[in-house]
């Protein structure tokens, strides 16, 4: 998932431990066992909880652009570009590309709300195909 990554993991572990090292081996084990158990637990749960396939970060990101996206007026370009018009400002958004004249898209990897704007437009669109994942 986006975002849910890190590269802490050792140095977690090594705070963690500091005070279990005095421990018996089998003891020492027993606790890393229930540590971990419980970390996936409350990873679960917290996973079970999401609306989507994003991190809430993420889909906080896209709900909160869908609201400025209604003031946008969308005037079809071509198949996959798009001219974004707010107030008296244009974006060109090419869904192709997935580029925004704005370049929040291609700053943030994230869809802006022009990007919303178009995919409130062709309503089936599913909004989260505009994250740029990091691979
Ligand atoms: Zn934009």
């Amino acid at each position: 998932m986006y975002g849910m990554m890190s590269t802490q993991i050792a140095k977690s572990m090594n705070s963690i431990l500091l005070d279990l090292w005095k421990l018996p081996i089998a003891a020492l084990v027993e606790q890393i066992r229930d540590m971990m158990q419980n970390w996936f637990h409350n990873r679960r749960t917290i996973a079970n909880r999401l609306r989507s396939d994003l991190t809430p970060t993420i889909d906080n990101h896209i709900l909160k652009g869908v609201e400025p996206s209604y003031k946008c007026i969308i005037h079809p370009i071509s198949y996959h570009k798009y001219n974004i018009t707010e107030n008296q400002n244009n974006s060109i958004v090419d869904i192709q590309a997935k580029t925004c004249g704005c370049r929040k898209w291609d700053r943030e990897k994230l869809p802006c709300k022009h990007a919303l704007a178009y995919a409130r437009y062709v309503i089936k669109v599913y909004i989260h195909r505009f994250v740029i994942y990091h691979i």
